[in-house]
């Protein structure tokens, strides 16, 4: 059975100061919280590595 990667956009929760922020799992590029700068998802490659919390995950 083939999994395929499906983007998504997830809700996640900023490990510094709680913020909650809706980020691409995809993203090519840095995503930083809005309110302290603490990196939320690193680019990796494809799927981006998600720094903090995830809350929730939109399909
Ligand atoms: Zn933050």
């Amino acid at each position: 059975m083939e999994k395929r990667t499906k983007s998504k956009f997830l809700r996640v929760k900023c490990n510094d100061c709680e913020h909650e922020q809706i980020v691409f799992d995809h993203a090519a590029t840095r995503v930083k919280c809005d309110v302290c700068g603490s990196t939320l998802v690193e680019p990796a490659g494809g799927r981006a590595e998600i720094r903090g919390k995830i809350i929730e995950v939109f399909t």
